[in-house]
Parts: C-alpha cells; sequence; structure tokens
C-alpha cells in the first residue's frame, strides 16, 4: 500500500476550508533539498482565518514522507502554527544562509 505522497498544491490548501492559503513566506531550509513554505488561510469564514502552517517540500514540490538530512526533523504535511513558533521556524529556515 503505497502512500501518495502530498505536494504543494495540496498542501498549501488550507484543511478547514480548502481553499489555497496565502504565501506569507518561501524559504530554504537548513536541508539543501527542502524549501519551507508559510502559508495562511484568508477565509474570514474560516476556522482557520489567520492560522499560518509551515509546508516543506523537496525538489519534486512533495512533501518528503521520511527525514532527509542529519537531522531527525518531522515534516508533517500541515502543521498549524503561532506567531512564535513562526519565529522560530523562520530562525531555522534563515540559519542555514547566515551559516554558509
Ligand atoms: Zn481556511
Amino acid at each position: 500500500m503505497a502512500e501518495t505522497p502530498t505536494t504543494l498544491k495540496t498542501a498549501r490548501k488550507c484543511p478547514k476550508c480548502n481553499k489555497n492559503g496565502e504565501l506569507i513566506q518561501k524559504a530554504p531550509t537548513e536541508v539543501p533539498e527542502l524549501t519551507g513554505y508559510v502559508f495562511s488561510c484568508g477565509n474570514k469564514v474560516c476556522p482557520w482565518f489567520n492560522t499560518r502552517w509551515v509546508v516543506t517540500v523537496d525538489d519534486d514540490d512533495k512533501v518528503p514522507t521520511r527525514d532527509i538530512g542529519h537531522d531527525p526533523k518531522r515534516f508533517p504535511a500541515v502543521q498549524p502554527i503561532t506567531d512564535k513558533q513562526q519565529e522560530h521556524v523562520l530562525d531555522w529556515i534563515e540559519d542555514d544562509e547566515a551559516g554558509s
């Protein structure tokens, strides 16, 4: 039973209202093959209005189903985050650029 990989196209849709989230930020991650996206739901009647979530995809715009790289980070297809968590996520996303 093969798992269908979640694509960026799927993961950018809000899990609650199924509308495309607004792209807040796109940034490289500390793993070269992966790119991080932060989306926010702009649908005023949605329970996730103004909720942000992070999507991490590989070179094929697919959400990895396993850990990539040396760091055992998890890459859930969709994960709601608070502003504070977003700062943290963007910190580790931007760490890579600062370090090289
Ligand atoms: Zn929504």
